[in-house]
Parts: C-alpha cells; structure tokens; sequence
C-alpha cells in the first residue's frame, strides 16, 4: 500500500482501518516515526554529555510520554499539573524539570513539595518565583536551574517568539543581579541555566542564542554544570519547508561548549528539550467528508472536524498538509505526491468562517490543491502530532475530544485515548 509521505509508514489502508475502528475525527500517531525521532536527538554531537527533554505540552497523552520515556528521554513539564501528570504516567520525577509560568501557590504547597523531594528539578522562571521556592530549596538542599530572558527569540509566529523583548519568560537580566543575591543569601546554587528562545522560528536565532547563553553562564553562574538551550527545533510539516539539521546544530553547540572549557577550564553538560521535532509529523488527523458546497469560485470540503481539532491554523495561521484517501484505503492525493490543478478548502462545522485547515495571513480562507474528496471519504491533516490533541478548541460547538490511536511497528492500531461522551462535556456543570 502506498504511504502519505515519505517519512512515515502510515498508509491509505491505516488510514481507512483506523477510521473504521475508531470513528473519525481521530488522531493517529506512527509509533516508529517517533522512535526514529528520539533517536536522532539522542544522538546530537555533544561535548560533556546531552539530555534530551520532552516538552510534553506538544502532546501529553500517557502511552506517547511512556513511549518517549522509554527512548531515553526525560520531561520538560509546563505546569505542575504537567509534571503530576508525568508522573502519574510512570515517569520519575527525577527525570521532570518545571519551567512555568505558574507561581507556587498555598494551595499546591504539598504537590510541589512532594515533586521536589522526589527529584524533580526547578527552573526558576521570575523573582516571585524564586522567593517562594528559594525556601524550600533552602529546607532540603536542592540545587536550582533558572531560565534567563535572552533579549531575542524566534518563532513561527510572533506568538511563539518566547525571548525578545514582547515578552516575559525567564529573568530578565536587569533582575540577575537580585536573583543570585538572593540564592547566595539562602545559600542556595544555580547548577544550570536555561533559555527557550520560542518555537519553530529562525535556526540562524537559535544558533546565536547559544555563545550567549554561554557567556551568561561564564559572566554569572559560576555553579552552573549545564546549559540547557531550550526546544523550538524547526520542523518541515509541508514539503517547501526544511527542517533543522539535528546533526550540524549539535556539532555547533558542541564546538562553542568546547570554546566555553578552553576558556573557563569548565565542562558544560548540554541539555535540549523538543516538543514538535518530536511528534508532529508522526501524527495524522483522519476526519470524514460530510459535505461539499461551492460558492462562485470556491470549492468547500466540509469534514467532521475542524478548529476543534487542529486549532493551529486559526491561532497562528499554520500550514498543514493534506492527503485525501477513499474508504477502501486508495490515496487520492498526498501533499508529497503529484497535486492536482483541483482547488478546494477544507473546512469544519464550527460556526466560524475561520474553521478552515488552511487560512492566509488575513485569516481568510485558502484554497489548496488537493485530490476531488467526494462525501465519505477521508481527508487527512498531516503534521498534527504537536500542539493539536493537547491544544484544540475541543469543546467548542460541543463537539467531543477526539479519540488517540498509535499505529504500532507491527501494524496495530492501538487506542491510547477513548473519544469524549456527551455526558463528560456537561459531568461539571451545575
Ligand atoms: C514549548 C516549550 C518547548 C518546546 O517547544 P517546541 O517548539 O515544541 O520544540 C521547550 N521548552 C520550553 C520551556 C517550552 O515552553
């Protein structure tokens, strides 16, 4: 059977099995790809040594953290929901960093307690954050890491720049000072310094982070081991998009940790933590053509899933790829394969005239080629393996969280997440 894309071994007939077996919308991930991808992270060029951490925002469910887990890698928590989470998935919290926007409240004094004295470690991310946590690491002797503001970030959206000068993550240099006279009066150390320059932006940004960074290290944090240079790996979802070189972004941050011990005497573990380098290619949104309307000059597929289940056109204007498969499997059109002059839009039925897979920067409506979907058939968003099962608008117009399916090396559909009831839409409402 023919694959969608030359990456992935998901093919029509999966396509068509899966959607058969489970209802559609689904999401289906290839279990392979995402091995292949840990893999390729695992083996980075390094100086002193490399952990590689998943930014489980890019999809949190279980089996996937548990399948990445078992690669070799550890966790990048958002949220301390995040890193309960990951723990409640079996992964030590030894192996957890916390990096968030949250403040330790009272409230969840004793989970995040309890997390530390496990082993999960702290990114300081703001002053405040720091004097409610500097105690507790005081009380138990525990190291910090803390998340600098760069100055400069990169993303595939303004939205997505985390580090220049439009938004707030980490400690703002003019706050450095202030940081470390506080550890210092607690007597407490940074053991690793911390950027996350945004997502999917600008390599060229991302390389210049690093001598940065590196310099901060020499210039502040004499206690630092290692320096973690944050996710936001560029992924290709769409054929005219490249991809990060894994393999010369690592002999580049290996050079200039080599540069960094020449000069200082000091070897600087490297740590990196990928969310949608990880996962979004390996994941397939398999949805169901309802209906077809034309306008004067436009085309509209109407599937049974739209914002509610890939928000990320609509929030940011992402393009995604599209593969169009007939209920017996065959595949009508793939994005890497020869596109027809046929022009359509693929919408959903949220009551939104932005629920549309594919929308300019204007947020209107674009059409795309793509092979002539006749109602039941399925067309499938390829790329939504990040940032669309664990972000989607999914309760919007009521329509239900869709069901996770992870295609197996052996070629098992496996459900890794059941499809939301009705009932569980409304169980809180009173
Ligand atoms: C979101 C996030 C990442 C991952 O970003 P990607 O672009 O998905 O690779 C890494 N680190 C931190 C702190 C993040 O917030």
């Amino acid at each position: 059977m023919t694959t969608l894309t030359p990456f992935s071994g998901v093919t029509g007939e999966h396509i068509a099995r899966a959607a058969r077996t489970f209802g559609t919308p689904l999401y289906l991930y290839d279990q392979a790809l995402i091995e292949a991808k840990c893999a390729a992270f695992l083996s980075m060029p390094h100086a002193f040594g490399l952990t590689v951490r998943y930014a489980m925002k890019a999809n949190p469910n279980r089996s996937l953290l548990r399948l990445i887990h078992a690669q070799g890698i550890g966790i990048d928590a958002s949220s301390l929901n995040e890193a309960l989470r990951a723990e409640l998935a079996g992964i030590p919290a030894g192996e957890i960093m916390l990096t968030s926007q949250e403040v330790p409240a009272s409230t969840s004094q004793a989970e995040l307690e309890g997390l530390l004295l496990r082993g999960m470690r702290y990114n300081i991310c703001s002053l405040r954050q720091l004097e409610r946590v500097g105690p507790l690491a005081k009380k138990y002797g525990l190291d910090l890491s803390i998340r600098v503001h760069p100055g400069e970030g990169t993303g595939e959206s303004a939205s997505r720049n985390t580090g220049d000068k439009y938004c707030c993550f980490g400690v703002h240099l003019k706050d450095l000072p202030r940081a470390l006279e506080l550890t210092q009066s607690w007597g407490l150390r940074f053991t690793q310094v911390h950027t996350h320059i945004g997502s999917g932006g600008d390599p060229e940004v991302w390389r210049r982070n690093v001598p940065r960074q590196l310099e901060l290290v020499e210039k502040f944090f004499p206690d630092a081991q290692s320096v973690s240079f944050g996710g936001g790996m560029r992924e290709a979802r769409m054929p005219d998009e490249t991809a990060e070189d894994l393999e010369s972004l690592g002999t580049y941050a290996k050079a200039c940790i080599e540069d960094f011990q020449r000069r200082t005497g000091r070897s600087l573990r490297m740590e990196v933590e990928p969310g949608t380098a990880l996962v979004a290619n390996a994941g397939f949104l398999v949805l169901t053509v309802l209906d077809k309307k034309d306008t004067e000059d436009l085309h509209f597929l109407i599937a049974d899933g739209g914002m509610d289940v890939n928000s990320r056109p609509a929030l940011y204007g992402s393009r995604h790829p599209f593969y169009m498969v007939q209920p017996d499997g065959a595949v009508l059109s793939s994005e890497y394969g020869t596109l027809p002059d046929h022009r359509a839009i693929l919408v959903g039925t949220c009551c939104e005239s932005g629920d549309a897979q594919c929308l300019d920067e204007t947020g209107h409506v674009l059409a795309r080629p793509m092979g002539d979907a006749q109602v039941g058939d399925y067309a499938v968003v390829g790329g939504a393996g990040a940032y669309c099962a664990g972000m989607s608008l999914f309760n919007y117009n009521s329509h239900l969280q869709a069901p996770e399916v992870l295609l197996t090396p052996a070629g098992d559909l496996r459900l890794i997440r059941r499809r939301q009831t009705l009932a569980q839409v409304t169980e809180n409402e009173v």
